[in-house]
């Protein structure tokens, strides 16, 4: 079969290789759509991890062969798949921590070499813990595109509930791609009052269509002005950073009111040194908190809001690439522009 090998920073080859053998509990996927994630574009731009590997955890497909013992799904079933799930009952789990759950790190789902998701490949082996427990079937009148996003779209609720999110609040979300958009309609679908935040001018028109009460250009535009009428003055309940900007955390700690909670969502690679103002968390009680990954008990409001069509997620997707042009399609994931939004590869 073909797949995109990651083999260096910044390198990847559309190589033949074995289409995976499955043991009696997993199955075998046709790849349809997988999403390319931003952490996969770092991975693969700064060679974060030992190459060779085959990204992609963002997939939905078709089965093509299951093992003697899967009975959940047949040949032919639509599904898509969470790539780790958690153990369920470790110390972190207990907690709810389930991303801190050793089990969880391991990446149940494969299209060859040390396991990173296998979406960038025509087929994909999904092992048998992530059969069980992490493999959502995808309803008729959903698409595989759609489905693509039941893994983001739960690291964006898994967030808001990590930031104890209330109705009526009201939310800033820094950057308004992909992601942003996302977190965007997740929080006005809890019942926030959402402004989105982006340079991009196209994407600003979008966070308005897709729910945001204001969508704004902090280059041009007087945010805190924008967030003191809303909220009387105050400032915001909470202010979720979903862009790879530094400013965006400053300018974040800033807008939220005392007491007001900071979620950083973008900032996954270990030793960034961020701007933090210690008087803000000492004296003015906000919180700076954040989010990672997703949550195993938010997989079936993940699949009701996104096949019920409650959160719009077909409109984010800008472009869609065949699996040579994955490196393409990198490039313009990690430098948007007005044209540009989620990218998805179709192997
Ligand atoms: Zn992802
Ligand atoms: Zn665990």
């Amino acid at each position: 079969m073909r797949a995109a090998v990651y083999r260096g920073p910044s390198l990847i080859s559309v190589e033949n290789v074995p289409v995976p053998k499955i043991s009696e509990g997993e199955l075998l996927v046709r790849v349809h759509t997988c999403g390319v994630c931003g952490t996969d574009l770092k991975k693969i731009e700064y060679g974060l991890v030992p190459p060779p590997r085959i990204f992609g955890h963002e997939f939905a497909g078709t089965v093509v062969e299951k093992g003697s013992r899967v009975t959940r799904f047949k040949v032919g079933s639509r599904v898509a798949a969470h790539h780790h799930v958690p153990c369920r009952k470790c110390f972190y789990c207990r907690k709810k921590l389930f991303s801190q759950c050793e089990s969880y790190l391991r990446t149940g789902t494969t299209a060859g070499f040390e396991p990173a998701g296998g979406g960038f490949a025509e087929y994909v082996r999904v092992m048998d813990w992530i059969v069980e427990e992490g493999t959502i079937a995808i309803p008729e009148d959903a698409s595989f595109e759609e489905a693509s996003f039941l893994e983001p779209l739960n690291t964006c609720l898994k967030a808001l509930e990590t930031a104890e999110l209330e109705r009526g609040e009201v939310v800033v979300v820094y950057g308004q791609g992909p992601v942003g958009l996302l977190m965007m309609q997740s929080a006005a679908y809890e019942g926030a009052r959402v402004m989105g935040l982006d340079f991009i001018e196209s994407r600003l028109a979008i966070s308005r269509e897709l729910g945001a009460e204001v969508a704004l250009n902090p280059e041009r535009d007087r945010v805190g002005e924008a967030v003191a009428q809303m909220t009387e003055g105050r400032g915001a309940d909470l202010a979720i950073v979903a862009a790879a900007n530094p400013q965006a955390i400053e300018d974040a700690q800033r807008i939220v009111r005392r007491g007001g909670r900071v979620l950083l969502f973008a900032q996954t690679m270990a030793g960034e040194m961020v701007p933090v103002d210690a008087s803000r968390i000492c004296v003015e009680e906000k919180k700076l908190i954040g989010s990672y990954s997703a949550s195993i008990e938010l997989q079936e409001k993940a699949a009701h809001l996104i096949f019920k069509k409650k959160i719009n997620v077909a409109r984010l997707i800008s472009h869609r690439f065949a699996l040579d042009q994955l490196l393409e399609g990198i490039h313009l994931a990690s430098h948007p522009s007005e044209h540009s939004l989620k990218v998805v590869i179709q192997p």
